[in-house]
Protein backbone atom coordinates (compact mmCIF):
# COMPACT_ATOMS: atom_id res chain seq x y z
CA UNK A 1 0.00 0.00 0.00
CA UNK A 2 3.10 1.93 0.48
CA UNK A 3 1.45 4.81 2.89
CA UNK A 4 1.92 4.67 6.45
CA UNK A 5 -1.50 6.38 8.15
CA UNK A 6 0.71 6.87 11.44
CA UNK A 7 0.31 10.54 11.80
CA UNK A 8 1.83 11.20 15.06
CA UNK A 9 1.83 14.75 16.74
CA UNK A 10 5.46 15.47 15.92
CA UNK A 11 4.83 14.44 12.02
CA UNK A 12 1.76 16.51 12.09
CA UNK A 13 3.74 19.77 13.70
CA UNK A 14 5.87 19.96 10.33
CA UNK A 15 3.04 20.78 8.97
CA UNK A 16 3.50 23.97 9.00
CA UNK A 17 6.96 25.75 9.05
CA UNK A 18 8.43 29.00 10.16
CA UNK A 19 8.61 30.32 6.64
CA UNK A 20 5.48 30.10 5.85
CA UNK A 21 3.06 32.70 3.96
CA UNK A 22 -0.69 32.51 4.35
CA UNK A 23 -3.56 34.39 3.20
CA UNK A 24 -6.91 34.40 5.11
CA UNK A 25 -10.58 33.68 4.22
CA UNK A 26 -13.59 34.66 5.85
CA UNK A 27 -17.31 35.22 4.96
CA UNK A 28 -19.62 38.34 6.01
CA UNK A 29 -22.33 36.99 6.76
CA UNK A 30 -25.74 38.16 7.81
CA UNK A 31 -25.23 37.95 11.35
CA UNK A 32 -21.89 39.26 11.19
CA UNK A 33 -21.10 42.81 10.03
CA UNK A 34 -17.45 43.89 8.80
CA UNK A 35 -16.43 45.24 12.30
CA UNK A 36 -16.66 41.83 14.21
CA UNK A 37 -15.74 39.76 10.81
CA UNK A 38 -12.44 41.58 11.07
CA UNK A 39 -11.64 40.41 14.67
CA UNK A 40 -12.65 37.01 13.96
CA UNK A 41 -9.66 37.16 10.83
CA UNK A 42 -7.62 39.36 13.44
CA UNK A 43 -8.15 35.81 16.07
CA UNK A 44 -7.10 33.72 13.08
CA UNK A 45 -4.28 35.54 11.86
CA UNK A 46 -3.12 35.33 15.66
CA UNK A 47 -3.39 31.66 15.68
CA UNK A 48 -1.58 31.35 12.44
CA UNK A 49 1.23 33.27 13.66
CA UNK A 50 0.92 30.63 16.68
CA UNK A 51 1.39 27.95 14.53
CA UNK A 52 4.34 29.81 12.51
CA UNK A 53 2.82 31.68 9.40
CA UNK A 54 3.11 35.28 8.10
CA UNK A 55 -0.27 36.68 7.19
CA UNK A 56 0.10 38.39 3.11
CA UNK A 57 -3.48 39.34 2.69
CA UNK A 58 -7.16 38.91 4.06
CA UNK A 59 -9.84 37.97 1.94
CA UNK A 60 -13.32 38.60 2.37
CA UNK A 61 -17.04 37.92 0.39
CA UNK A 62 -20.43 39.40 1.69
CA UNK A 63 -22.51 36.22 1.44
CA UNK A 64 -25.40 34.71 3.22
CA UNK A 65 -24.14 30.97 3.04
CA UNK A 66 -21.32 29.59 1.84
CA UNK A 67 -20.79 27.62 -1.42
CA UNK A 68 -21.01 24.50 -1.77
CA UNK A 69 -18.45 23.96 -3.75
CA UNK A 70 -15.97 26.62 -2.78
CA UNK A 71 -16.98 28.05 0.16
CA UNK A 72 -16.22 31.35 -1.37
CA UNK A 73 -17.96 32.18 -4.81
CA UNK A 74 -15.78 31.25 -7.75
CA UNK A 75 -15.24 34.44 -8.67
CA UNK A 76 -13.56 35.18 -5.07
CA UNK A 77 -11.84 31.79 -5.49
CA UNK A 78 -10.23 32.83 -8.59
CA UNK A 79 -9.11 36.05 -7.27
CA UNK A 80 -7.45 33.78 -4.18
CA UNK A 81 -5.76 32.05 -6.79
CA UNK A 82 -4.20 35.07 -8.64
CA UNK A 83 -3.00 36.43 -5.39
CA UNK A 84 -1.52 33.21 -4.26
CA UNK A 85 0.30 33.19 -7.65
CA UNK A 86 1.68 36.47 -7.38
CA UNK A 87 2.77 36.51 -4.25
CA UNK A 88 4.08 32.70 -3.77
CA UNK A 89 1.85 32.11 -0.75
CA UNK A 90 1.95 28.87 0.61
CA UNK A 91 -1.14 28.18 2.22
CA UNK A 92 -4.89 29.62 2.35
CA UNK A 93 -6.78 28.97 5.96
CA UNK A 94 -10.03 29.48 6.10
CA UNK A 95 -11.88 30.82 9.09
CA UNK A 96 -14.61 28.33 9.20
CA UNK A 97 -14.65 24.68 8.98
CA UNK A 98 -14.75 23.63 4.59
CA UNK A 99 -16.25 20.40 4.30
CA UNK A 100 -13.79 17.48 2.35
CA UNK A 101 -15.44 18.66 -0.72
CA UNK A 102 -14.55 22.25 -0.40
CA UNK A 103 -11.24 21.09 0.48
CA UNK A 104 -10.43 19.62 -1.83
CA UNK A 105 -12.32 21.28 -4.76
CA UNK A 106 -10.40 24.88 -3.15
CA UNK A 107 -6.91 22.88 -3.28
CA UNK A 108 -7.35 21.71 -6.80
CA UNK A 109 -8.00 25.68 -7.70
CA UNK A 110 -5.29 26.80 -5.34
CA UNK A 111 -2.71 24.43 -5.46
CA UNK A 112 -1.64 24.93 -2.53
CA UNK A 113 -2.42 23.83 1.47
CA UNK A 114 -5.71 24.53 2.02
CA UNK A 115 -6.52 24.56 6.07
CA UNK A 116 -9.46 25.43 7.98
CA UNK A 117 -9.49 26.54 11.46
CA UNK A 118 -10.11 23.55 12.83
CA UNK A 119 -6.62 21.99 10.58
CA UNK A 120 -4.97 24.65 12.42
CA UNK A 121 -5.90 24.55 16.08
CA UNK A 122 -5.12 20.66 15.78
CA UNK A 123 -1.87 21.39 14.45
CA UNK A 124 -0.78 23.96 17.49
CA UNK A 125 -2.54 21.72 19.61
CA UNK A 126 0.08 18.81 18.20
CA UNK A 127 3.00 21.34 18.82
CA UNK A 128 2.14 21.52 22.15
CA UNK A 129 1.18 18.73 23.97
CA UNK A 130 3.71 17.13 26.44
CA UNK A 131 1.96 14.68 28.45
CA UNK A 132 1.01 11.32 27.36
CA UNK A 133 -2.77 12.26 27.79
CA UNK A 134 -2.22 15.40 25.83
CA UNK A 135 -0.71 13.59 23.11
CA UNK A 136 -3.34 11.04 22.82
CA UNK A 137 -6.06 12.89 23.24
CA UNK A 138 -4.71 15.06 20.20
CA UNK A 139 -3.88 12.47 17.96
CA UNK A 140 -7.18 10.99 18.91
CA UNK A 141 -9.11 14.12 17.33
CA UNK A 142 -6.27 14.08 14.20
CA UNK A 143 -7.52 10.67 13.71
CA UNK A 144 -11.39 11.63 13.86
CA UNK A 145 -10.76 14.81 11.71
CA UNK A 146 -8.94 12.61 8.89
CA UNK A 147 -11.57 9.48 9.02
CA UNK A 148 -14.08 11.68 6.26
CA UNK A 149 -11.41 13.29 4.94
CA UNK A 150 -8.93 10.51 3.57
CA UNK A 151 -9.48 11.12 -0.41
CA UNK A 152 -8.60 15.02 0.31
CA UNK A 153 -5.20 14.03 1.80
CA UNK A 154 -4.83 12.00 -1.17
CA UNK A 155 -4.66 13.88 -3.91
CA UNK A 156 -2.33 16.25 -1.17
CA UNK A 157 0.00 13.21 -0.84
CA UNK A 158 0.48 12.73 -4.64
CA UNK A 159 0.81 16.28 -5.24
CA UNK A 160 3.25 16.64 -2.75
CA UNK A 161 5.31 13.32 -4.19
CA UNK A 162 4.54 15.46 -7.54
CA UNK A 163 2.94 12.14 -8.26
CA UNK A 164 6.26 10.35 -9.58
CA UNK A 165 5.76 6.46 -9.31
CA UNK A 166 2.65 7.19 -7.58
CA UNK A 167 -0.87 6.65 -9.19
CA UNK A 168 -3.61 7.40 -8.25
CA UNK A 169 -5.28 5.50 -5.33
CA UNK A 170 -8.01 3.07 -6.08
CA UNK A 171 -11.41 3.12 -4.14
CA UNK A 172 -10.28 -0.31 -2.21
CA UNK A 173 -6.93 1.35 -1.04
CA UNK A 174 -9.21 3.93 0.68
CA UNK A 175 -11.24 1.51 2.04
CA UNK A 176 -7.83 -0.38 3.55
CA UNK A 177 -6.87 3.07 5.19
CA UNK A 178 -10.33 3.94 6.50
CA UNK A 179 -10.31 0.58 8.81
CA UNK A 180 -7.07 1.29 9.94
CA UNK A 181 -7.66 4.85 10.72
CA UNK A 182 -10.91 3.23 12.44
CA UNK A 183 -8.53 0.90 14.45
CA UNK A 184 -6.43 3.18 15.51
CA UNK A 185 -8.99 5.47 16.79
CA UNK A 186 -10.47 2.72 18.58
CA UNK A 187 -6.49 1.93 19.94
CA UNK A 188 -6.14 5.83 21.25
CA UNK A 189 -9.84 5.69 22.83
CA UNK A 190 -8.76 2.16 25.54
CA UNK A 191 -5.35 4.19 26.25
CA UNK A 192 -7.07 7.50 26.92
CA UNK A 193 -9.51 5.04 29.24
CA UNK A 194 -6.18 3.95 31.13
CA UNK A 195 -4.82 6.96 31.65
CA UNK A 196 -8.26 8.76 32.41
CA UNK A 197 -8.66 6.19 35.09
CA UNK A 198 -5.23 6.79 36.65
CA UNK A 199 -6.00 10.66 36.73
CA UNK A 200 -9.34 10.07 38.75
CA UNK A 201 -7.16 8.09 41.42
CA UNK A 202 -4.82 10.65 41.64
CA UNK A 203 -7.34 13.48 41.97
CA UNK A 204 -9.51 11.04 44.72
CA UNK A 205 -5.84 11.17 46.52
CA UNK A 206 -6.13 15.28 46.65
CA UNK A 207 -9.75 14.99 48.50
CA UNK A 208 -9.09 17.04 51.40
CA UNK A 209 -7.84 20.28 49.83
CA UNK A 210 -10.60 23.05 48.76
CA UNK A 211 -9.93 23.18 44.37
CA UNK A 212 -9.66 26.45 42.50
CA UNK A 213 -9.67 25.99 38.64
CA UNK A 214 -8.55 28.73 36.79
CA UNK A 215 -10.81 28.68 33.30
CA UNK A 216 -10.51 31.51 30.72
CA UNK A 217 -10.51 32.10 26.91
CA UNK A 218 -7.32 31.23 25.27
CA UNK A 219 -4.34 34.23 25.97
CA UNK A 220 -6.22 36.18 28.54
CA UNK A 221 -3.51 35.50 31.47
CA UNK A 222 -4.55 32.21 32.87
CA UNK A 223 -1.23 31.21 33.39
CA UNK A 224 -0.17 34.64 34.62
CA UNK A 225 -2.38 34.60 37.53
CA UNK A 226 -1.13 31.03 38.16
CA UNK A 227 2.14 32.13 38.38
CA UNK A 228 1.13 35.17 40.63
CA UNK A 229 -1.24 33.28 42.85
CA UNK A 230 1.11 30.02 43.53
CA UNK A 231 4.56 31.73 42.45
CA UNK A 232 5.73 29.23 40.05
CA UNK A 233 6.85 29.07 36.34
CA UNK A 234 4.41 28.38 33.72
CA UNK A 235 5.14 28.85 30.38
CA UNK A 236 3.08 32.60 29.95
CA UNK A 237 3.59 33.68 26.02
CA UNK A 238 1.50 35.89 23.86
CA UNK A 239 0.69 33.15 21.61
CA UNK A 240 -2.56 31.03 21.40
CA UNK A 241 -3.13 27.70 23.36
CA UNK A 242 0.51 28.46 24.78
CA UNK A 243 -0.30 25.49 27.86
CA UNK A 244 -2.37 22.80 26.54
CA UNK A 245 -1.91 20.08 30.07
CA UNK A 246 -3.68 21.18 33.42
CA UNK A 247 -1.18 22.12 35.64
CA UNK A 248 -2.01 21.86 39.57
CA UNK A 249 -0.36 23.81 42.25
CA UNK A 250 -0.76 23.85 45.86
CA UNK A 251 -1.27 27.40 47.04
CA UNK A 252 -0.72 28.73 50.78
CA UNK A 253 -2.73 31.81 51.86
CA UNK A 254 -1.73 32.71 55.27
CA UNK A 255 -2.05 29.09 56.78
CA UNK A 256 -5.06 28.58 53.94
CA UNK A 257 -3.89 25.92 51.49
CA UNK A 258 -5.64 24.93 48.21
CA UNK A 259 -5.30 23.47 45.37
CA UNK A 260 -4.81 26.05 42.01
CA UNK A 261 -5.20 24.37 38.13
CA UNK A 262 -4.65 26.39 35.19
CA UNK A 263 -6.34 24.66 31.99
CA UNK A 264 -6.50 24.88 28.42
CA UNK A 265 -7.46 28.11 26.87
CA UNK A 266 -11.44 28.05 25.36
CA UNK A 267 -12.05 29.07 22.02
CA UNK A 268 -14.62 30.15 19.40
CA UNK A 269 -15.43 27.69 17.09
CA UNK A 270 -13.21 24.87 19.04
CA UNK A 271 -13.05 21.33 16.47
CA UNK A 272 -16.02 19.82 18.32
CA UNK A 273 -13.34 16.42 17.84
CA UNK A 274 -10.85 18.72 20.19
CA UNK A 275 -13.80 20.03 22.84
CA UNK A 276 -14.93 15.78 23.24
CA UNK A 277 -11.16 15.08 23.40
CA UNK A 278 -10.25 17.34 26.09
CA UNK A 279 -13.40 17.43 28.15
CA UNK A 280 -11.11 14.74 30.16
CA UNK A 281 -8.53 17.43 30.74
CA UNK A 282 -11.44 19.65 31.85
CA UNK A 283 -12.43 17.17 34.54
CA UNK A 284 -10.64 19.25 37.01
CA UNK A 285 -12.58 22.50 36.59
CA UNK A 286 -15.72 20.11 37.11
CA UNK A 287 -14.55 19.03 40.44
CA UNK A 288 -13.27 21.80 41.85
CA UNK A 289 -15.17 23.78 44.14
CA UNK A 290 -14.26 27.43 42.95
CA UNK A 291 -13.65 28.82 39.53
CA UNK A 292 -11.71 31.54 38.71
CA UNK A 293 -13.22 33.08 35.38
CA UNK A 294 -10.41 35.08 34.26
CA UNK A 295 -11.27 37.59 31.29
CA UNK A 296 -8.88 40.06 29.04
CA UNK A 297 -10.68 43.09 29.51
CA UNK A 298 -8.82 45.18 26.62
CA UNK A 299 -10.02 42.59 24.29
CA UNK A 300 -12.47 44.56 21.71
CA UNK A 301 -14.72 41.14 21.95
CA UNK A 302 -14.56 40.28 25.79
CA UNK A 303 -18.09 40.08 25.95
CA UNK A 304 -18.21 37.36 23.69
CA UNK A 305 -15.23 35.62 25.16
CA UNK A 306 -17.00 35.20 28.13
CA UNK A 307 -19.88 33.61 26.16
CA UNK A 308 -17.81 31.06 24.82
CA UNK A 309 -16.51 29.76 28.32
CA UNK A 310 -19.79 29.82 29.52
CA UNK A 311 -21.03 27.80 26.68
CA UNK A 312 -18.30 25.31 27.47
CA UNK A 313 -18.59 24.49 30.70
CA UNK A 314 -21.94 24.36 30.26
CA UNK A 315 -21.77 22.07 27.37
CA UNK A 316 -19.19 20.17 29.77
CA UNK A 317 -21.96 19.99 32.54
CA UNK A 318 -20.34 22.40 35.00
CA UNK A 319 -23.12 22.98 37.47
CA UNK A 320 -23.19 26.40 38.97
CA UNK A 321 -20.32 26.87 41.48
CA UNK A 322 -19.10 30.26 43.27
CA UNK A 323 -16.72 32.19 40.67
CA UNK A 324 -14.56 35.06 40.50
CA UNK A 325 -14.89 37.07 37.40
CA UNK A 326 -11.46 38.12 37.07
CA UNK A 327 -11.10 41.04 34.56
CA UNK A 328 -7.31 41.49 33.49
CA UNK A 329 -5.12 43.43 31.54
CA UNK A 330 -6.49 46.47 33.06
CA UNK A 331 -3.21 48.18 32.28
CA UNK A 332 -3.53 47.89 28.96
CA UNK A 333 -7.48 48.56 28.67
CA UNK A 334 -6.48 52.26 30.10
CA UNK A 335 -3.71 52.30 27.75
CA UNK A 336 -6.44 51.84 24.82
CA UNK A 337 -9.33 53.62 26.00
CA UNK A 338 -8.11 56.28 28.35
CA UNK A 339 -7.69 59.77 27.22
CA UNK A 340 -4.16 61.24 28.07
CA UNK A 341 -6.10 64.55 28.78
CA UNK A 342 -8.52 63.10 31.45
CA UNK A 343 -7.71 63.02 34.90
CA UNK A 344 -6.55 61.15 37.62
CA UNK A 345 -9.53 61.02 39.44
CA UNK A 346 -12.06 61.14 36.19
CA UNK A 347 -10.11 57.86 35.30
CA UNK A 348 -11.05 56.01 38.44
CA UNK A 349 -14.06 57.26 38.11
CA UNK A 350 -14.62 55.53 34.89
CA UNK A 351 -13.45 52.39 36.19
CA UNK A 352 -15.26 52.36 38.93
CA UNK A 353 -18.42 52.77 36.75
CA UNK A 354 -16.52 50.21 34.83
CA UNK A 355 -17.06 47.50 37.46
CA UNK A 356 -20.37 48.43 38.86
CA UNK A 357 -21.75 47.86 35.28
CA UNK A 358 -19.84 44.54 35.23
CA UNK A 359 -20.75 43.29 38.72
CA UNK A 360 -24.50 44.22 37.22
CA UNK A 361 -23.89 42.23 34.38
CA UNK A 362 -22.52 38.83 35.68
CA UNK A 363 -22.98 36.64 38.14
CA UNK A 364 -20.43 35.95 40.94
CA UNK A 365 -17.84 38.47 42.41
CA UNK A 366 -15.95 40.85 40.34
CA UNK A 367 -12.61 42.20 40.20
CA UNK A 368 -10.43 44.33 37.48
CA UNK A 369 -6.88 43.55 38.19
CA UNK A 370 -3.78 43.44 35.89
CA UNK A 371 -1.82 40.50 36.69
CA UNK A 372 1.23 42.08 35.38
CA UNK A 373 1.43 45.78 36.89
CA UNK A 374 -0.11 43.68 39.99
CA UNK A 375 -2.58 46.58 40.11
CA UNK A 376 -5.54 45.12 42.59
CA UNK A 377 -4.08 41.95 43.38
CA UNK A 378 -4.16 41.79 46.70
CA UNK A 379 -7.92 42.81 46.58
CA UNK A 380 -8.33 39.82 44.22
CA UNK A 381 -5.68 37.48 46.99
CA UNK A 382 -8.78 38.74 49.52
CA UNK A 383 -11.57 38.30 47.75
CA UNK A 384 -10.29 34.83 46.77
CA UNK A 385 -9.31 34.23 50.73
CA UNK A 386 -12.74 34.66 51.82
CA UNK A 387 -14.50 32.38 49.17
CA UNK A 388 -12.09 29.96 50.16
CA UNK A 389 -12.78 30.15 53.68
CA UNK A 390 -16.56 29.88 53.36
CA UNK A 391 -16.29 26.83 51.17
CA UNK A 392 -13.90 25.06 53.77
CA UNK A 393 -16.52 26.04 56.51
CA UNK A 394 -19.24 24.46 54.44
CA UNK A 395 -17.22 21.71 54.01
CA UNK A 396 -16.32 21.17 57.59
CA UNK A 397 -18.99 22.84 59.58
CA UNK A 398 -18.07 21.50 63.05
CA UNK A 399 -14.26 22.58 62.83
CA UNK A 400 -13.85 26.12 64.13
CA UNK A 401 -11.07 26.81 61.63
CA UNK A 402 -9.80 24.99 58.97
CA UNK A 403 -6.15 24.37 60.42
P1 LIG B 1 -3.27 32.21 28.95
O1 LIG B 1 -3.26 31.76 27.53
O2 LIG B 1 -4.65 32.60 29.38
O3 LIG B 1 -2.61 31.25 29.90
O4 LIG B 1 -2.46 33.59 28.99
P2 LIG B 1 -0.96 33.89 29.46
O5 LIG B 1 -0.86 33.92 30.95
O6 LIG B 1 -0.02 33.01 28.71
O7 LIG B 1 -0.82 35.40 28.97
C1 LIG B 1 -1.03 35.77 27.62
C2 LIG B 1 -0.31 37.08 27.34
O8 LIG B 1 -0.93 38.16 28.03
C3 LIG B 1 1.14 37.06 27.80
O9 LIG B 1 1.91 37.76 26.83
C4 LIG B 1 1.10 37.81 29.10
O10 LIG B 1 2.34 38.40 29.44
C5 LIG B 1 0.03 38.85 28.82
N1 LIG B 1 -0.62 39.37 30.04
C6 LIG B 1 -1.09 38.65 31.08
N2 LIG B 1 -1.61 39.48 32.03
C7 LIG B 1 -1.45 40.74 31.58
C8 LIG B 1 -1.78 42.05 32.11
O11 LIG B 1 -2.31 42.23 33.20
N3 LIG B 1 -1.49 43.11 31.32
C9 LIG B 1 -0.88 42.98 30.11
N4 LIG B 1 -0.63 44.08 29.43
N5 LIG B 1 -0.56 41.79 29.59
C10 LIG B 1 -0.83 40.67 30.32
MG1 LIG C 1 -1.83 29.38 29.53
Amino acid sequence: MGTDWNISSKDQSTFLNQEEKAVLVGLITKEEDEVTANEYLDELEFLALTAGAITMARFTQRVDHPDKKYFVGSGKAQEIKEYVDQYEIDLVIFDDDLSPSQAQNLEKVLKVKVLDRSNLILDIFANRAQTAQARTQVELAQMQYLLPRLRGLWTHLERQQGGIGMRGPGEKEIETDRRIVRDKIRNLQDRLEKIELQGETRRKNRGQYIRVAIVGYTNVGKSSLMNQLSKSELLEENKLFATLDTTIRKVVFGRMPFLLSDTVGFIRKLPHHLVESFKSTLEETKESEILIHIVDLSHPLYEEQIETVQKTLASMGVEQKPILMVFNKLDLYREKYFDDLLTDEEKENLINELRESLEKKYEGQVVLVSVRTKENMQKLRDMLSAMIETEYQRRYPYKAKYW
